[in-house]
């Protein structure tokens, strides 16, 4: 049994069953004994791998596309350049690298971080080297400045709560006990106003799942681009309209069983990009688009083939699975999308149009 898996029984006794978002926070950044917290999730070792850790060509690219925005909206200065859970690093390190040569974009960029994990804080600082950045906990801590903004892989993490239809309203999934082991349940039924526009496209029994943290987040950051110009780009995988159940957890690799080790594997959901879409206006949108089609039109075909000229045998064979893995459709080429935001009126980034 986890500490975490004590702790929660011990909750769910005295005080009864704990919304499924409560427990995925719980599971997810729990000071002591959360999986970010406790965890480098990612890599060969770890129990997923993202796609900046995949190949520098991702956050190269993607690097490059915030640069060409910031030129579009004439290269305001001083600016935030900020990734939302930014992992091990890799992705700011390889976007930072690649925009050198970028007339006044470094000199004008302020790096900023937003992460949970002092743990993974620390990766990050290690994988900046010494380049200046400065760490925020959340989005509204954010200054009054254009704001350029990457966020790959974040808002999957976000806790989710689900509901199930029923005919006398909508059940929540809920964490209870069952022979005194962690256990999901339905909670009893009740109607909710803010679903009603769901009883249109479901059927009693369907379930469907709301992240409460999602919105308020890109409202922020809209306000922002809004305000003071600038695009921020949102890489996850998901689609377009909750349906159904789409809770996982991933450990060493593979799926898990979501309640077995709590604490120990990742759990997430899928975006529902149409809930963040919802959430920008009046900041304009572009997209959702396949993570593939924004990849090939940043030019990933051009990159690829420059870095195979240094490569041979294995290694070369690894960054050809590697330029597969991100784009292909049959991999994370089309479950994973982007959408953008930026400033109404102003050209949406490159990729997007
Ligand atoms: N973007 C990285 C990592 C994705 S994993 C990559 O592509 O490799 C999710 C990241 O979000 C981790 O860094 C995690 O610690 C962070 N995170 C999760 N929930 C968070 C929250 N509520 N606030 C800030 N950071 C969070």
């Amino acid at each position: 049994m986890t500490p975490l898996e004590a702790l929660l029984i011990r909750r769910v006794k005295a005080a009864g069953p704990i919304r499924l978002a409560d427990y995925m926070a719980e599971c997810l950044l729990h000071p002591e004994h959360g999986y970010y917290t406790t965890h480098d999730p990612f890599g060969a070792g770890g129990d997923f791998t993202t796609a900046p850790e995949i190949s520098q060509m991702f956050g190269e690219l993607i690097g490059l596309c915030l640069a060409q925005s910031w030129l579009d909206q004439g290269a305001p200065s001083p600016f935030t350049l900020a990734e939302l859970g930014p992992g091990r690093g890799t992705l700011m390190a390889d976007l930072l690298r690649a925009t050198t040569a970028v007339p006044g974009f470094h000199a004008a960029a302020q790096v900023t971080l937003i992460e949970a994990s002092p743990r993974l804080r620390a990766r990050q600082r290690a994988a900046l080297g010494s380049h200046p950045a400065r760490w925020l906990d959340t989005v509204d801590a954010l200054p009054e400045a254009p704001l350029f903004l990457i966020a790959n892989e974040f808002f999957d993490a976000l806790p989710i709560r689900q509901f199930t239809r029923d005919p006398a309203g909508w059940c929540e999934t809920m964490v209870g006990l069952k022979g005194g082991a962690l256990a999901f349940g339905l909670a009893p039924a009740t109607p909710l106003a803010a679903l009603e526009p769901r009883l249109a496209d479901t059927a009693p029994g369907e379930r469907i799942e709301v992240c409460p943290a999602a919105p308020p987040i890109i409202a922020a950051i809209a306000r922002l681009i809004t305000a003071h110009g600038g695009a921020a780009l949102i890489i996850d995988y998901g689609g377009w309209h909750s349906r159904g159940d789409t809770f996982q957890a991933l450990r060493g690799h593979a799926y898990a069983d979501p309640l077995a080790a709590p604490g120990a594997a990742d759990l997430t959901a899928h975006v529902d990009f149409e809930a963040l879409a919802q959430a920008a206006p009046p900041c304009a949108t572009a997209g959702p688009i396949p993570q593939g089609t924004l990849l090939t039109r940043l030019g990933i075909v051009a990159r690829a083939a420059r870095l195979a000229q240094n490569l041979s045998g294995t290694a070369l064979e690894s960054h050809h699975a590697a330029t597969r893995r991100l784009t292909d459709p049959q991999e994370m080429g089309t479950l994973f999308k982007a959408l953008a935001l930026h400033p109404p009126g102003s050209p949406a980034p490159p990729g997007f149009d």
